[in-house]
C-alpha cells in the first residue's frame, strides 16, 4: 500500500517536473529543485566512498532496513536471492524507486563452484528474470554465495562478480553494537560492507552505522557508483575500489 502510495508521489512529482519545464521554456530560470545528488555527481576517485551491502533478502525486515536507509537519505546495494524475491516482490520495487541498486546473489545460495556450467546459468538467469518481473530491471552485478568463486566458474557468469573487503560477521553474533564496532574499525575509502538484512539486529545497526560513517568522513554510495569511473567488467572479480590515491 504504501509503495502504491509512493509509486504516485513519484509519479504526480515527475509530471509536475515536467510540466513546470514545459511551462518555464518562455520564462527566466526554472526554481532549481533541491534533490538528492545523482550518481554522477559523486566521484570516488576525489571522496571517501564506502558501499553498504545486504545480502540474502529480501525477508521481513527489509521493509524497515528501506525506511531507515531512507530517512538518512542513504543508497544502498542489495544482493537478492531469486526465491525471496518472489516472495516479496514489493520490497524490489521499493529498492528500485528508492535509489538503491540491485544485484544478484544466485536463486537459492548455491555455492557456484559446486555447479555446472549449465547449473550456473540457470541460477544466473532465474535470478534476473525474477528481479525483472518483480522490479522491471536487470541486475548488472552478482554477488557469489559464500563469497565462493574461481576463474572457471566467474568466466560463466555474465556480470562483474562483486566481494567485499569487509565483513561485519552480523549473520554470527546478532549485535548491532559489535557490526558498527567491526565496520568503523575495517573501512577504508572504496570499502564494500557486507551485511545481511534477513537478521532482524543487522537492521538496527544501521542507523548508527550511517551516522558513524558520515562522521568518519565517508559518502555512501551503491556498488555502481562506487566503480564509476574505474575498471569493472564482466566475469572478474572485485572485493573494493582501488583507489588511485591522489589525496
Ligand atoms: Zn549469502
Amino acid at each position: 500500500m504504501s509503495s502504491f502510495s509512493r509509486h504516485s508521489y513519484r509519479f504526480s512529482a515527475l509530471a509536475i517536473a515536467i510540466a513546470l519545464l514545459a511551462g518555464c521554456a518562455a520564462q527566466p530560470a526554472a526554481q532549481p529543485t533541491p534533490a538528492e545528488p545523482s550518481p554522477e555527481a559523486v566521484d570516488c576517485a576525489a571522496t571517501k566512498c564506502a558501499a553498504l551491502t545486504f545480502d540474502d533478502g529480501p525477508g521481513k525486515f527489509t521493509d524497515r532496513l528501506l525506511d531507515e536507509l531512507g530517512a538518512q537519505h542513504t543508497p544502498a546495494t542489495f544482493f537478492v536471492l531469486g526465491k525471496n524475491v518472489k516472495k516479496h516482490p514489493e520490497a524490489l520495487e521499493r529498492m528500485v524507486q528508492e535509489g538503491h541498486q540491485i544485484g544478484s546473489h544466485t536463486f537459492d545460495h548455491k555455492d557456484l563452484t559446486t555447479l555446472t556450467a549449465e547449473g550456473i546459468e540457470q541460477e544466473v538467469q532465474w535470478t534476473e528474470e525474477a528481479i525483472e518481473e518483480a522490479a522491471g530491471v536487470r541486475p548488472a552485478i552478482l554477488r557469489p554465495p559464500y563469497g565462493s568463486h574461481g576463474a572457471v566458474y566467474d568466466r560463466l557468469v555474465p556480470y562483474p562478480l562483486v566481494l567485499w573487503d569487509v565483513d561485519t560477521m552480523d549473520w554470527q553474533h546478532h549485535d548491532p553494537k559489535k557490526t558498527v564496532e567491526i565496520a568503523m574499525e575495517e573501512v577504508s575509502p572504496g570499502s564494500i560492507i557486507l551485511m545481511h538484512d534477513i537478521h532482524e539486529s543487522s537492521v538496527q545497526a544501521v542507523p548508527q552505522l550511517v551516522e558513524e560513517l558520515r562522521q568518519a568522513g565517508y559518502t555512501l554510495v551503491t556498488v555502481e557508483q562506487l566503480f564509476s569511473g574505474t575498471e569493472f567488467k564482466d566475469s572478474k572479480a572485485y572485493d573494493k575500489r582501488s583507489m588511485p590515491h591522489s589525496q
